[in-house]
């Protein structure tokens, strides 16, 4: 008499759980799209709108984009202003009156925020303080839990999936942590240079210390005095990097790591940045392996 009943059992409660549509996410970055990706596992589609080969504070504003926008329910982004060249002008683009916006700098302890007046009247891209928060990896689980909360805000019937996806992604990111950590202990300490303000939050988390910037006011070419000033920086104290971008056209980094003596260390700052960075983890995987192998 069972046997009927398990087989029903085994036929119908696939499908049922398959049944409910994926929740359309959109993020502005990779980096987002990839921890929405872990959280919301098959129970969400996402769709990053820059890819992990773009700087994130210069994308183009296609109609394409819209129209992802337009079939979102959540839109992650990044905010601090990394995206406010393009991303309000998608938003209006989309007509998604229904669309929940999420700020997942929220809940980030922000690094150079600003304590006077904010402008951007001299060209400085982070007017609010840094936005490349998700090169240090202990944000990246804040932006996990803020996510998580408000997936399930969305969707309350798969909350508890949720909160399994996030242990899970929790787990991951702390033991590939310890790695990290390890591997870069050695260079505690360590002064480096660098082109753009992106690896403050990296340096932060792992004791590097920037002694200086090839972009004086990011987002602000560099003009011939400020060339030779950080040349100059870096031949007294001796400087064994430069960190770059791999989005950054070379030429310039190239040219002041030669003449400051250092090496150029070309990273990715983003998931998809490179082939092979398929997660978040893997991100780090990269750019600590490039790192430690620079400066040792
Ligand atoms: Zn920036």
């Amino acid at each position: 008499m069972k046997a009927p009943a398990i087989l029903l059992l085994l036929f119908f409660v696939p499908a049922f759980a398959h049944a409910a549509e994926p929740i359309p996410v959109v993020t502005t970055t990779t980096d987002v799209a990839a921890i929405v990706k872990a959280v919301g596992g098959e129970r969400i589609s996402v769709e990053s709108i820059a890819k992990g080969t773009q700087d994130p504070h210069f994308i183009e504003a296609k109609p394409s984009y819209m129209r992802v926008m337009n079939r979102a329910r959540v839109l992650f982004y990044t905010g601090l202003q990394l995206e406010i060249g393009w991303l309000p002008l998608l938003v209006q683009g989309a007509r998604n009156r229904s669309l929940a916006q999420v700020d997942l700098s929220q809940g980030i302890s922000v690094l150079e925020r600003p304590t006077g007046p904010i402008s951007r009247a001299q060209g400085d891209i982070h007017p609010e303080g840094n936005p490349h928060y998700w090169l240090d990896s202990r944000n990246g689980l804040v932006m996990a839990r803020r996510i998580a909360q408000e997936l399930k805000a969305v969707a309350p019937g798969d909350a508890a999936l949720f909160e399994q996806n996030l242990k899970n992604f929790e787990a991951d990111l702390s033991r590939r942590r310890q790695k990290w950590e390890e591997r870069m202990a050695p260079f505690r300490g360590a002064e480096v240079a660098a082109y753009h303000k992106q690896w403050e939050y990296l340096a932060h988390w792992l004791g590097l210390s920037i002694i200086g910037y090839v972009e004086d006011k990011p987002g602000i070419p560099p003009a011939p005095q400020q060339l030779a000033n950080i040349v100059r920086t870096m031949q007294q104290r001796k400087i064994k990097a430069l960190l770059v971008a791999n989005f950054t056209n070379p030429s310039i980094p190239q040219s002041v790591a030669e003449k400051g003596g250092a090496k150029l260390v070309i990273l990715p700052a983003s998931v998809g940045g490179e082939k092979g960075i398929d997660s978040y983890g893997d991100l780090f995987d990269s750019i600590i392996g490039k790192l430690a192998e620079a400066l040792k």
